[in-house]
């Protein structure tokens, strides 16, 4: 038994790109350490509710019919229609500092505007920016310059709290690098969080991976669920085969690792683990989620997703501390257009959080740790937003600890490596990479790596 391809990891990019090669008659094999789908965006339950892991929303939204969008491509490729993926808009969103706001939907032009009420004196160097951003290729697989976005903007804008508050949701759901930001991401994350916008997709997650998984399944993929690798084995710089914790090898043409590009060379021998170094993560966050007991609009919260700092600078870096409540996320799912409303108002807060602080907690401090920073975050919310506290009647948090654990990847950094391997290679032939560290990221980002990576490296 020899697969064309082994791919490792069955998040949103594993699945893509396994439907691409089953749907060419590969045989491929898809192995996952985890007993759920989708990795950095599973889900989970708890007192019979299931949340999302990662879902605040899908970003990439372009009406039906729309082809060349990312989501239009990513459809066509996998070939599933845009009433496949059920998505439901969002409302409106906010970025929201102490002194301004710049409010957002799904139609960009409202977004400008709302820069010309707030900054009058920056919107000519901001449509001068938009101009630069839609442009610029920032899909170029070859592109080894590296341009940071700060200076960039600096060109464009000189309100350094209009600078900010662009990187705000930008950074949060895309960035990372600690300060600034490569511009090719910066341009991937405007156009796909401003020019196109957010949903979510009725059923969440859940939906989503199994409707991925099935497709995969259909075409004839086969799917190794509790099958972490243990080893990726190369001889002369070629794999020939992987080895699984329950000592399994698996023989193969070539692997696709989902993993994480250090993460996937720790599983190689010394040698190749050497040669690939890179840069490892370190941006992670702590996630808070409130099930409340009213619609969160009858609480005062009406926008779909706020991006916040209560300090009117804003500053992504990985916290001294065990998380950094100056600034964050919230999300309400209920705040979406669903056909129906959702049975529980839920309220998410994310906050930045540092995986070595977490990580040296001893296991009871861990636990009295999270109650603690998430009531020191809830505080600081709650100056800047009304207080729900009465209403909760079930709440959870994650830390990148947790992240760690159930991803595998180091630091339980979200979005990966800084360093981002665009072309997907390693120094093994056959051995490639897709997924957080190729370089597209989130739901929509990884699923399109996941496809990029397929077609250019294993069904040419
Ligand atoms: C808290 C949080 C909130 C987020 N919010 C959003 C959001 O609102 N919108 C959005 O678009 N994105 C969001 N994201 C980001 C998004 O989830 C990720 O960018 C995307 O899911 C990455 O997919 P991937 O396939 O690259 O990697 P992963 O999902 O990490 O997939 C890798 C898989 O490999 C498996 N694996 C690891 N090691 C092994 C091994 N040795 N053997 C076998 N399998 C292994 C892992 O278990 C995992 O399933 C969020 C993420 C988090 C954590």
């Amino acid at each position: 038994m020899r697969y064309d391809t082994i791919i490792i990891g069955a998040g949103l990019s594993g699945l893509a790109a396994g439907i691409r090669l089953a749907m060419f008659d590969k045989k491929v094999c898809i192995v996952e350490k985890h007993t759920e789908l989708g990795g950095l965006n599973s889900f989970y339950v708890r007192k019979n509710r299931t949340f999302d892991v990662g879902l605040h929303a899908m970003t990439n939204f372009t009406a039906k019919g729309v082809r060349s969008s990312p989501l239009g491509k990513l459809l066509k490729q996998l070939r599933f229609s845009h009433d496949d993926f059920r998505l439901c808009q969002q409302e409106m969103s906010e970025i929201r500092f102490p002194e301004k706001s710049l409010c957002f939907t799904n139609e960009f032009e409202f977004m400008r505007q709302e820069v010309a009420e707030q900054f009058p004196d920056q919107i000519d160097g901001f449509n001068k920016l938009v101009e630069k951003v839609l442009a610029f290729d920032e899909l170029n697989l070859d592109d080894g310059e590296r341009l940071l976005s700060q200076p960039v903007l600096e060109s464009f804008i000189n309100d350094p709290v209009l600078i900010d508050m662009l990187f705000c949701p930008l950074m949060y759901y895309g960035n990372a690098r600690e300060g600034d930001m490569d511009f090719y991401q910066f341009v991937i994350m405007f156009k796909s969080i401003f020019i196109e916008g957010f949903s979510k997709p009725e059923g969440g997650m859940h939906y989503i991976l199994n409707l991925m998984a099935e497709k995969f399944k259909d075409l004839g993929g086969e799917l190794k669920m509790g099958s972490g690798v243990k080893t990726i084995n190369a001889s002369k710089e070629t794999v020939a085969s992987v080895t699984l914790e329950n000592e399994v090898e698996l023989a193969t043409e070539a692997v696709l690792s989902s993993m994480g590009y250090v993460e996937t060379l720790n599983r190689c021998q010394p040698e190749l683990a050497e040669a690939g170094t890179c840069e490892t993560g370190q941006v992670s966050f702590m996630e808070s989620l409130f099930v409340v007991d009213k619609e969160p609009r009858d609480l005062g919260y009406d926008r779909s997703i706020v991006f916040f700092s209560t300090q009117s600078r804003f500053d992504y870096k990985v916290p001294n501390d065990l998380i950094d409540i100056s600034s964050g996320v919230l999300c309400c799912s209920n705040n979406f257009k669903y056909p129906k409303p959702l049975e529980e108002g839920l309220i998410r807060l994310t906050n930045l959080a540092s995986f070595g602080e977490w990580d040296r907690l001893a296991r009871k401090d861990y636990i009295a740790a999270k109650k603690e920073w998430r009531g020191r975050a809830l505080e600081q919310l709650f100056t800047f937003f009304p207080d729900f506290s009465e209403n909760v009647v079930f709440l959870d948090s994650f830390t990148p600890k947790t992240i760690k654990k159930y991803t595998g990847h180091i630091n339980g950094a979200v979005y990966g490596s800084p360093e981002k391997v665009k072309n997907g290679k390693t120094p093994v032939k056959n051995l490639y990479i897709c997924g957080t560290d190729q370089g597209f990221l989130g739901i929509i980002g990884a699923t399109l790596s996941g496809i990029s990576m397929a077609n250019l490296h294993l069904l040419q």
